[in-house]
């Protein structure tokens, strides 16, 4: 390759100042160093966590930084010792990694390397502690360690799941982080058992995405939960069955739902990153059995508050970053779900425009407008 151990000039996305618009600027991208890789993104897509730390108000401000996690590229060349990916391989980054030599990566039960978990506050590679990203020399921070909204990316060969070649990028995308992230929630964390009740909070892509998972697990009744009545509709294409409005009723939210279901849901997921709705999921869940699980992303300082007699009452609270799944290993095969037609991806792809026009992906999330809207890198 023409381009490999030189520095790559291309346009990036920069986040100057929280919550003030991207500008697209030129930006030069540093050659993969030891164990790290440089990625073409073709598409990426905006989930609301990067909308979390532009707008850095629950969380520590890094900046400037190139934001950016969801997305579909190809390796445009490796740094040294890094063997399992060539130039040319079709690649999902991740933020959360897996070096697959800890007690994590080698345990069956968790995703959460030790080496390359996600950490929202570095802004560096964690090789040398130095960015790859520099404008006219100044450096630009990363974010999770894959800051996809660039032409060209460096990230670690932990955090790239290597996929098939023949998986459309443009839709493929979106599992790189809210719908595996979702479904996982559901089929690896929560587990519901056929016939059961599910609610789910806040039908964004990943609650729609826990519901999938919900739906493919044989759950018969399917609750929503979200404050925006206009995501009812959306939902019911996702198997919805009942849909609930904290805003339409006086009293929480969790005891509308333990009435409506006589005693409490089965499972609950929550997607929201809201603490009043992470504790209603919990406290809505059904005595003995009920398993509630926590997805969005909280405010840096909430603290999540419950009486402890729920615990006793045998209820279970649990959480999880990317559904469980590990990134290298679990990854392909749910593209190949996809690829199987038993996964479908499109109807959670609501809006597609050109690179450039990234504020707008911005606008409709905080909107509240469609769930993905996936962005290409040509134009
Ligand atoms: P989104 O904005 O598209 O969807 C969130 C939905 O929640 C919206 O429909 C909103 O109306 C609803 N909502 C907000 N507050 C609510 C409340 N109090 N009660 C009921 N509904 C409420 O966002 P998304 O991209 O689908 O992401 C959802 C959450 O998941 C975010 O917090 C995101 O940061 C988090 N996330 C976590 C992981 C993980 O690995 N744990 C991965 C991806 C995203
Ligand atoms: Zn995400």
């Amino acid at each position: 390759m023409a381009t490999a151990g030189k520095v790559i000039k291309c346009r990036a996305a920069v986040a100057w100042e929280a919550g003030k618009p991207l500008v697209i600027e030129e930006v030069e991208v540093a050659p993969p160093q030891a164990m790290e890789v440089r990625v073409k993104i073709l598409y990426t897509a905006l989930c609301h966590t990067d909308v979390y730390f532009w707008e850095a108000k629950g969380q520590t401000p890094v900046f400037p930084r190139i934001l950016g996690h969801e997305a579909g590229g190809i390796v445009e060349s490796v740094g040294e010792g890094v063997t399992e990916l060539v130039p040319g391989d079709h690649v999902l980054p991740v933020f959360t990694g897996e070096c697959k030599e800890c007690a994590h990566c080698k345990s069956e039960e968790s995703n959460l390397c030790d080496l390359l978990r996600i950490n929202v506050d570095r802004g560096v590679m964690i090789g040398d502690g130095q960015s790859r990203f520099t404008i006219n020399g100044k450096p630009i921070f990363h974010f999770v360690g894959t800051s996809t909204f660039s032409e060209y990316t460096v990230i670690h060969v932990g955090c790239l799941a290597k996929i098939n070649p023949e998986a459309p990028l443009d839709k493929v995308c979106v599992l790189s982080c809210g719908i595996s992230t979702g479904l996982g929630a559901t089929l690896n964390v929560a587990k519901p058992k056929k016939g059961s009740t599910v609610a789910i909070f806040g039908l964004g892509a990943v609650g729609l995405a826990a519901m999938e998972g919900a739906k493919m697990a044989g759950a018969s009744r399917i609750i929503g939960v979200d404050l925006n009545p206009a995501k009812y509709e959306q939902a019911k294409k996702f198997g919805c069955t009942d849909f609930v409005n904290p805003k339409d009723h006086t009293k929480p939210v969790q005891e509308v739902l333990v009435e409506m279901t006589n005693g409490g849901v089965d499972s609950a997921v929550e997607c929201t990153g809201n603490i009043n709705a992470m504790i209603s999921a919990f406290e809505c869940v059904s005595d003995g059995w009920g398993v509630a699980v926590l997805v969005g992303v909280p405010h840096k300082d909430a603290v999540f508050k419950t009486q402890p007699m729920n615990f006793l009452s045998e209820k279970t609270l649990k959480g999880t970053f990317f559904g469980n799944y590990k990134p290298r290993t679990d990854l392909p095969e749910v593209v190949e779900m996809y690829m199987r037609k038993e996964l479908e991806l499109e109807k959670f792809i609501t809006h597609s425009v050109p690179f450039s026009q990234i504020n707008t992906a911005f606008d409709l999330m905080l909107k509240g407008e469609g769930l993905r809207c996936v962005m290409r890198m040509e134009e």
